[in-house]
């Protein structure tokens, strides 16, 4: 797994490298047709050699290999430099034939659309026509049955789906006897902070384990770069498993089940417990709930299903208490934040026609009102939902310099789509990336990439 975990690391350094070359330097013509996204990067077991799967709409393909291939001595010095190698692996350039990324997104968003029946669990066919290598929720159940220490890893900028996914799972093995943990190295955002029933200990606490003993498991992501700084304790497991619904994503895990039809990874792990018949007791329903309530913003975005429903009556039917549960995520309006949604409003620029809006807040700001990181959630909504507009962008920068986006779409863009060009990723509505550049570069990048996308590459008004 150690090993493993290396040249995953290698490819995953290698995406990314790319991903951004693509962005800026790559001037080659056939790059520079449409969306070309790098799904993942599989690096040979003797480094000498890495495979770069690349994914698109309307693409080209031969061309773009080509393209490739001709730029690949450009690459490769770029790579070597970036992350110091001395031998740098020879670079193949391949189509992602797995059906998971781009060119698939529309066949994916008519047969969610389609079907709408059945459990979670039930939606795996969508899985079996080929979007992902998933294993089925009784397979979870009998992974779950053969271990007795688990360790749970929410992803960064953690949000009420990746935190209650965890601390359900957590406490519900408890309730079994079995040890699990939720490792986590950020502050816990105030609204979600009363479903942490103290699952949570730091990456300190969690080194000190016997970690080749323990099932990794990775809620709400499917890209193991999104734990960042717990990678390393990550790849220690014995074992991974990955529970997501995002529709982007690079599953590295040992299993995975990615649902991206479900409207929270919340419901997926519902099913879990559920077809386990393992407990469900108040708290754990609450924090299922409350991942919920959150990804779908309160039962109000498109991906809600009937089934949603149905699974937040049966948690409401095991106890939760929903008016605290809204309560605490949506009542805690603090001066610091409408300071900060002061300046977002006074900054934030309309373009596109009016079709599409821009905000962003500094460090400055945030530590000019003593405000949280946490006190920009729901900026981007507020953008999308201004009159006309149909993508939102909300930018912050985050306490290490580099830029956060957060983007939302209402009826047709892809921001998915968007997002992974940046090496970023999420769902159809909303998504985000992380970017290195400067805040004016990256408005100033994104802007023009969402006027080119408002002309037909993240799908075009279908007025
Ligand atoms: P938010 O904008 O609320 O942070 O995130 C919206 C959605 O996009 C979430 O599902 C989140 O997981 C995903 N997302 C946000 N930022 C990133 C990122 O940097 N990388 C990836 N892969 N997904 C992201
Ligand atoms: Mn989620």
């Amino acid at each position: 797994m150690r090993k493993n975990y290396r040249d995953q690391r290698l490819g995953e350094e290698i995406k990314k490298i790319i991903s951004q070359l693509l962005q800026r330097e790559l001037k080659h013509p056939a790059l520079n047709q449409g969306i070309i996204t790098i799904s993942h990067v599989k690096s040979a077991q003797d480094g000498s050699f890495a495979t770069v799967y690349f994914t698109g709409i309307g693409l080209d393909e031969g061309a773009v290999i080509d393209g490739f291939n001709q730029s690949k001595g450009f690459i490769r010095t770029e790579i070597g430099k970036a992350m110091g190698l001395r031998f740098t692996p020879d670079l193949r350039f391949k189509v992602d034939e797995t059906e998971q990324y781009g060119q698939h997104i529309d066949e994916l968003i008519s047969r969610v659309s389609g079907g709408d029946s059945g459990s979670a669990a039930g939606m795996t066919a969508v899985s079996e026509a080929g979007m992902t290598a998933n294993v089925s929720v009784s397979e979870i159940v009998d992974l779950l049955e053969s271990y007795e220490r688990f360790l749970l890893f929410p992803h960064v900028s953690m949000d009420g789906d990746t935190l209650g996914a965890a601390v359900a799972i957590c406490l519900s093995l408890r309730e079994l006897g079995k040890r699990a943990y939720v490792v986590i190295d950020e502050e816990i955002p105030d609204i979600i902070e009363f479903i942490e029933y103290k699952t949570t200990i730091s990456i300190k606490e969690a080194e000190a384990l016997e970690l080749e003993n323990y099932l990794s498991i990775l809620p709400d992501s499917s890209d193991v770069s999104r734990i960042e700084t717990r990678g390393e304790l990550f790849s220690s497991g014995k074992e991974s498993l990955c529970i997501d619904h995002h529709i982007t994503g690079n599953p590295t895990c040992d299993y995975n089940i990615i649902l991206p039809e479900v409207a929270s990874t919340c419901e997926i792990v519902y099913d879990i417990l559920t077809e386990a018949d393992y407990p469900m007791h108040e708290e754990i329903a609450t924090a299922l709930y409350v991942g919920i309530l959150t990804d779908t913003g309160r039962f109000q975005y498109e991906s809600t299903r009937p089934q949603t429903h149905r699974i937040a009556a049966s948690l409401m039917e095991k106890g939760v208490d929903v008016n605290r549960a809204f309560n605490e995520v949506y009542q805690k309006l603090t001066p610091s934040k409408l300071f900060v949604e002061k300046e977002l409003l006074e900054d934030m620029e309309i373009f596109a026609d009016g079709k599409a809006a821009v905000g962003f807040i500094t460090r400055k700001t945030l530590d000019l009102y003593d405000a949280k990181d946490a006190d920009t959630e729901g900026m981007s909504e507020k953008l999308r939902s201004i009159v006309g507009v149909e993508v939102s962008v909300f930018a912050r920068e985050l306490a290490d310099g580099r830029i956060k986006t957060s983007m939302r779409s209402k009826n047709y863009f892809d921001v998915a789509a968007l997002a992974a060009k940046y090496g970023g990723g999420g769902h159809i509505r909303a998504a985000g990336f992380t970017s290195e550049k400067t805040m004016e570069e990256t408005l100033s990048d994104i802007k023009k990439s969402i006027e080119a996308g408002l002309m037909g590459d993240c799908g075009s008004d279908p007025q």
